[in-house]
């Protein structure tokens, strides 16, 4: 095609698209293969991905279900749906009912989805996971970040919610709050999300409870502000993390009666635009909704993985005075390397971006800066996903030892023994 009928097309291109790049945890992970590809030994903590295998017994469901080749109904899979209900009354005690869950390919879609059907300004704190604003803004909606406090574990606050609110009280509002978060592993504590829920309450605002990393608390401590606010929350969760199933694509929405008429204008876009999700991964997915014994261990030795590994990095970067603390769930953490900060300034590193580039450059440590997540450039926060090691073995060792004491790193995750230990010899060689 000539130039300037490329341009030509190019000028219609929409306006809220234009700029926006490929999202940032993809972008890592490319990057990363690339310098894998050229023969650099790549650490790879940027992309969240589950390191564990899906379970074997809802593998093979999906076997048993490869023949499956009907559209389904555009909420989903009615039995699917029954169990998901049973699911969220055993985990998270809220009762939503088989009619009012919805199933999407990937709480992703779902969430833009939402974002689509309701025409209100997006309030998420910063820093937040990397897609709620861009896919504001593809929408053309207002994105509101709302400042955190690292003493505070970044969270948001009932008072800064109530002042946002306030302002403008008739002013129709999504606000997402994702706990245990992406990035920074923290959750909420049980006072924090009832006065959460009362400010919520008060201002009417549609709450989206990002419960993605629900089930992977690491103290299986998980509780859902749907419990305290249970008429406008509408919780999100899926396959993607608890299940290893990043890449089956299914997602969940769980909505209360009050808001069935948003769940049904959801359900229109979908019938236009995805029909369903992917018949076999629905019929699959009873499995693991319906949970059993095999997976509660499952889900028993990834929450002691996951939180060896957390304590383990948490402690050896707060040893050479990087700022972070224990995480509750999921697996990333989220660090600020601010006492470096004159150091790096004298190379020339001034933002979290310039640091993990030359993080990576130097040391093949792959980890997202902060500010993908909505913090400040200047800040030098950055994201790490404990997630390179082989879900598999680590599953394996973890059934045969009750204690995963000495050893475990060395044995089952050396490549983030190693990367961290990389990462800790190039700060102190600043
Ligand atoms: N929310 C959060 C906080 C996430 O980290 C992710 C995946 N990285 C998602 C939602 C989307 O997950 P999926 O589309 O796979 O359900």
């Amino acid at each position: 095609m000539g130039k300037s009928k490329k341009a030509h097309f190019q000028h219609f291109m929409n306006l809220n698209v234009r700029g926006l790049e490929l999202s940032a945890t993809l972008a890592i992970n490319e990057k990363s293969n690339k310098l894998r590809s050229e023969g650099k030994n790549i650490y790879k903590l940027g992309l969240g991905q589950s390191p564990f295998p899906v379970p074997e017994s809802v593998v093979e469901a999906l076997r048993q279900n490869a023949h499956q080749k009907d559209y389904l109904p555009v909420k989903g899979l009615p039995k699917l749906r029954e169990a998901i209900t049973e699911f969220n009354l055993i985990t998270e005690k809220v009762q939503f009912e088989p009619e009012n869950i919805m199933i999407g390919p990937g709480s992703k879609e779902l969430i833009f989805l939402l974002q689509l059907v309701y025409y209100g300004d997006l309030i998420i704190p910063t820093p937040s996971w990397v897609s709620y604003s861009p896919q504001a803004k593809i929408i053309g909606r207002n994105v509101h970040w709302v400042q955190t406090k690292k003493e505070n574990q970044w969270r948001l606050t009932p008072e800064k919610l109530e002042e946002i609110c306030e302002s403008d009280p008739e002013r129709p509002r999504i606000v997402i709050l994702n706990y245990p978060s992406n990035p920074t592993g923290y959750t909420y504590p049980l006072e924090r999300l009832k006065q959460l829920a009362q400010v919520a309450r008060k201002y009417r605002v549609i709450l989206v409870s990002d419960e993605i990393y629900g089930m992977l608390h690491h103290n299986n401590k998980h509780v859902s502000i749907a419990r305290f606010y249970p008429e406008g929350t509408i919780i999100s969760s899926g396959l993607s993390k608890w299940c290893g199933a990043g890449g089956w694509r299914l997602g969940t929405f769980s909505f209360p009666e009050e808001l069935s008429w948003l769940q049904n204008a959801l359900a229109v876009v979908a019938s236009e635009t995805f029909t369903s999700t992917s018949a076999p991964i629905q019929y699959a997915a009873i499995r693991a909704f319906q949970m059993g014994d095999d997976i509660d261990l499952y889900l028993h030795h990834s929450r002691r993985i996951l939180k060896t590994i957390a304590k383990n990095i948490t402690h050896t970067l707060n040893n050479i005075y990087v700022d972070v603390q224990l995480p509750h769930g999921g697996f990333y953490i989220f660090p600020d390397f601010g006492y470096y900060k004159d150091k790096l300034a004298k190379k020339g590193v001034t933002s979290s971006y310039e640091l993990c580039n030359k993080i990576l450059s130097e040391t093949g440590v792959a980890m997202l800066p902060g500010s993908d997540f909505g913090r400040d450039q200047s800040e030098l926060t950055c994201r790490i996903a404990y997630v390179d090691f082989d879900g598999k073995r680590a599953l394996e060792y973890a059934d045969k030892h009750p204690d995963l004491g000495n050893g475990f790193m060395d044995e089952v995750s050396p490549n983030i023994k190693c990367a961290i230990e990389k990462l800790g010899n190039w700060l102190c060689d600043l």
